[in-house]
C-alpha cells in the first residue's frame, strides 16, 4: 500500500510509515463503555421493567452506563405503578 502522507510504497501491515512516520492504523473505536441507552431501550425498560433488568445484566460489564440507565428506567417502571396503587389504596 501507499503511505497517505508521503505516497511511498510500504508494507501492507505497517502501523507507521517507515519513511515519514505517519500513523496508518486508526485508533480502535472508543470502548463501548461510554455508550448510552437509546430512547427505545429506556422506554422498553420503563414499560417492561423485567426487560430493563435483563438489559442491565446483559450489559453491565461491557456497557455499564447503558446498563445503569436501563436499570434506573426499570426501577421507575416498577415504582410508578406501585406509587399509583398505594395512592389509590390510601384514597379509598
Ligand atoms: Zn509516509
Amino acid at each position: 500500500m501507499k503511505c497517505p502522507n508521503c505516497g511511498r510504497e510500504i508494507a501492507d501491515d505497517s502501523k507507521f510509515c517507515e519513511y515519514c512516520g505517519t500513523k496508518l492504523v486508526s485508533d480502535p473505536v472508543a470502548p463501548a463503555a461510554d455508550e448510552k441507552a437509546s430512547f427505545i431501550q429506556r422506554l422498553g425498560s420503563f414499560l417492561i421493567p423485567l426487560a430493563g433488568i435483563i438489559i442491565y445484566f446483559a450489559n453491565k460489564k461491557e456497557r455499564p452506563t447503558l446498563a445503569k440507565e436501563c436499570l434506573i428506567c426499570a426501577l421507575w417502571g416498577f415504582a410508578i405503578p406501585l406509587i399509583f396503587e398505594l395512592a389509590i389504596f390510601i384514597a379509598s
